[in-house]
């Protein structure tokens, strides 16, 4: 029997697809692929500074997992520098920690822990995207 592999709990996606290496509009080494989860630990740890186990708990996943997760995002995105290789970010098994909205009428974004009926908190208003 395939064991399954768990969803990981991610804060935030990126709100963008990658990066492209400046200067050049195609690269000859095409692109590496960083999942969501990777994009995630790499940000726990080398810019939120967050301890292996901290980020481990944050994400719902083993410290060893959380361990192979961030090694495979450092691996490739020293393949990206060293041989100018555009990021493209998305794919993987992830599930948002909590609901992310965008208010249409005062142009916010927020979380909520609830789905229902959710009103912007700052104009109270009601036209409201969800996981945008
Ligand atoms: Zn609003």
């Amino acid at each position: 029997m395939v064991r399954q592999k768990k969803h990981r709990l991610i804060q935030r996606a990126p709100s963008f697809g990658g990066f492209i290496p400046y200067g050049m509009q195609h690269t000859s080494s095409g692109e590496v692929n960083l999942t969501f989860e990777e994009y995630e630990a790499f940000t726990l740890c080398d810019y939120e500074l967050l301890k292996h186990e901290e980020a481990a708990q944050l994400m719902g996943v083993s410290r060893p997992t959380f361990t192979r997760i961030y090694s495979s995002a450092r691996k490739k995105l020293a393949q990206a520098l060293v041989e100018v290789a555009a990021i493209r970010i998305g794919g993987g098994r992830i599930e948002m920690a909590t609901s992310w909205f965008h208010c249409l009428d005062c142009d916010v974004d927020f979380n909520s822990d609830s789905d229902k009926e959710v009103r912007c908190p700052l104009c109270s208003g009601g036209r409201i995207n969800k996981n945008w």
